[in-house]
């Protein structure tokens, strides 16, 4: 994924750099090609919780790092990363001394900012521990879109926290034909209820999201990626199937008597 998807977006009409890559948490589909695109792109530095994945994929990763002399930084709740044009990453969980034992409720909760407003909000993968914990945090998470923490699991519904969050947009990163259902029904049914438009990459590939004046919304422009791709060669291809039973049409026509 990183190699064929990541990578190869990322890399689309410009240099193979980027500024900083930041790593929510340990988990195979969010690490697992991390490892190719720290080894080929120029990274400025790297930023994650404390958390590293384990096995093979961790050491290439730390390989990777080391062979690139890519600065390492532990972030925690209340840190701040200044990405410069006034743009900032905010922390916002999990605390330093956030205990729990799941990954998914200690991935990196972070929210874009820029000149004090709130773009994204990025929560990664947790659940009702990590998101409870937010709540009860009191940090404001006020932003314009919403990517769906844990990819619009069930288990990661909480009405509050859409609620606090109260996006323009949400964001659903899931797989073509999924095997966990992503997004559950009962997410789809709660961003409906609170009006809450919803773009799936499963169905509409890639989605943009696009800041365009300095007091305008946010657009999202979506069907940037591999599905629309792929869509598209299912059109042709399904064109093709019918020009191919015209043609079998044509020649298994019985002659006219
Ligand atoms: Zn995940």
């Amino acid at each position: 994924m990183g190699q064929a998807v990541v990578g190869a977006r990322l890399a689309w009409g410009r240099p193979p750099r980027l500024d900083g890559v930041i790593l929510s948490h340990g988990d195979a589909d969010h690490s697992g090609g991390l490892p190719w695109v720290t080894g080929m792109f120029s990274v400025g530095r790297f930023l994650f919780s404390g958390d590293m994945p384990g096995g093979r994929t961790g050491e290439r990763l730390a390989r990777a790092l080391e062979q690139g002399n890519v600065t390492q930084e532990v972030v925690a709740a209340g840190d701040r990363v200044d990405i410069g044009h006034g743009a900032v990453f905010q922390v916002l969980h999990p605390a330093r001394n956030f205990g729990c034992h799941d990954a998914n409720e200690r991935s990196l909760v972070l929210r874009l900012v820029r000149n004090g407003h709130g773009l994204v909000l990025l929560p990664g993968d947790v659940e009702q521990v990590g998101i409870r914990a937010l709540l009860a945090s009191g940090c404001g998470m006020e932003s314009d879109v919403l990517i769906l923490p844990h990819h619009g699991s069930g288990s990661s519904l909480n009405r509050d926290f859409l609620v606090e969050v109260a996006p323009n947009v949400a964001l659903c990163s899931c797989g073509y034909l999924n095997r966990f259902g992503f997004p559950a029904e009962e997410v789809v049914r709660t961003c409906a209820n609170l009006d809450i438009p919803l773009h799936v990459t499963s169905g509409e590939g890639g989605v943009i999201a696009v800041w365009e004046g300095k007091d305008s919304g946010v657009r999202v422009v979506s069907g940037t990626g591999c599905i629309t791709h792929l869509n598209s060669f299912l059109d042709r291809f399904s064109l093709l199937e019918q020009v191919q039973s015209s043609w079998d049409d044509l020649f298994s026509r019985k002659p006219d008597s």
